[in-house]
């Protein structure tokens, strides 16, 4: 069962949630890196109701998804944080594209950037501590096997 959620979720805090996560050092012109106190609001975007910011400096137009992979998508914040949200937990891309009321298409396209920029960004060198990755290993496998059902 899919609850409607989206409708439920806060566009403004969502937002306000993107904006903290998306840019951790504060939103900033990503041409010549002014803040966002040095640019006014522009417009309110059509479909995602994002406030565009131009720059005061270079007179560029950007939103909270600039530079992001969300940039030029037309997501509302809650879509946004919700789609993020099911990514990160593992949920189907359809049972997401529902919920958020997309393609699953889309989701599933947002998802395999999502992977790829994480793969990405792990390290390069293998964790100091072998041993201990190794123990919990074994530790989970008996696990496993001491609850399944041929054992009993
Ligand atoms: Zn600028």
């Amino acid at each position: 069962m899919d609850f409607p959620i989206v409708t439920l979720l806060d566009d403004v805090l969502s937002r306000w949630w993107l904006q903290e996560h998306f840019h951790p050092d504060g939103l900033k012109c990503p041409h010549c890196g002014k803040g966002v106190g040095e640019a006014r609001v522009f417009r309110m975007t059509g479909k995602s109701q994002l406030r565009v910011y131009r720059c005061n400096g270079c007179q560029s137009i950007y939103n909270v998804y600039s530079g992001t992979i969300f940039e030029g998508t037309h997501f509302r914040p809650a879509q946004t944080v919700l789609l993020l949200r099911g990514v990160c937990k593992g949920e189907p891309s359809a049972a997401i594209a529902r919920e958020i009321g997309v393609s699953r298409q889309t989701v599933h396209a947002i998802r395999k950037v999502i992977q790829a920029n994480a793969e990405r960004s792990q390290p390069e060198s293998s964790l100091p501590d072998q041993r201990t990755e190794t123990d919990e290993l074994f530790q989970n496998a008996g696990e496993k096997r001491r609850n399944s059902r041929r054992s009993r």
